[in-house]
């Protein structure tokens, strides 16, 4: 007997908001603030007590990578390697990625000071510095222009890494040390481990 259908939910969709949003950038980078929501929803879901339901049901980029993995078979679906696993690379990686994320806070702080001027430059995997500006940002504050080129960055880096993960390995393969997955696993944890304690 032919396997049932599972319905679709609307949630099943998220995965075009992120392609959206990712094409959105290329036109108009004030779109990159709107992507604080990736960040800030998972946190509140796994702190107020949803564990990990934002990876499982919410999260637009795992939907995005499996449908290019394995819809589209553009992954060798081949096993991650172990060491992609570890705590150490996953914490360190996490670590890492909010060094990086400080830094850039850190620039778009020097701008609303007026210490620095803004850059209007997209840095891919913290190192490449892409010209990004054929959109006039003159009407906008400039920290606030700061920010939206330094949060995309952030957003094209982890998008390039999770592409490139989800060719060489299986599709979901960047969610095995994704900074926000180990981060609402850790909260997970803390909030098991206080629970034990209590
Ligand atoms: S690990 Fe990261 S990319 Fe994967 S589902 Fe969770 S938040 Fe999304």
């Amino acid at each position: 007997m032919a396997a049932l259908k599972k319905k679709k939910k609307w949630n099943d969709y998220l995965w075009i908001v992120s392609a959206i949003y990712l094409v959105l950038g290329f036109f108009n980078i004030m779109f990159a603030w709107i992507g604080l929501v990736c960040f800030l929803v998972p946190i509140i879901v796994s702190l107020s007590g949803g564990g990990k339901a934002y990876c499982n049901k919410y999260c637009g980029r795992g939907q995005l990578l499996e449908i290019l993995g394995s819809k589209l078979k553009l992954s060798r679906n081949r096993s991650i390697p172990k060491f992609l696993k570890t705590k150490w690379f996953r914490y360190g990686f996490l670590i890492f990625f909010f060094i990086m994320f400080g830094n850039m806070l850190f620039s778009t702080y020097l701008v609303f000071s007026g210490a620095s001027t803004m850059k209007e430059v997209v840095t891919l995997l913290w190192t490449f510095k892409m010209p990004w500006n054929w959109v006039n940002v003159s009407t906008v504050t400039p920290w606030i222009a700061q920010f939206a080129f330094g949060f995309y960055s952030v957003m094209l880096t982890s998008t390039i890494l999770g592409l490139i993960t989800m060719a060489l390995y299986k599709p979901r393969s960047w969610c095995v040390y994704c900074p926000m997955g180990t981060m609402t696993q850790g909260i997970c944890t803390l909030k098991h481990v206080k629970k034990g304690i209590l």
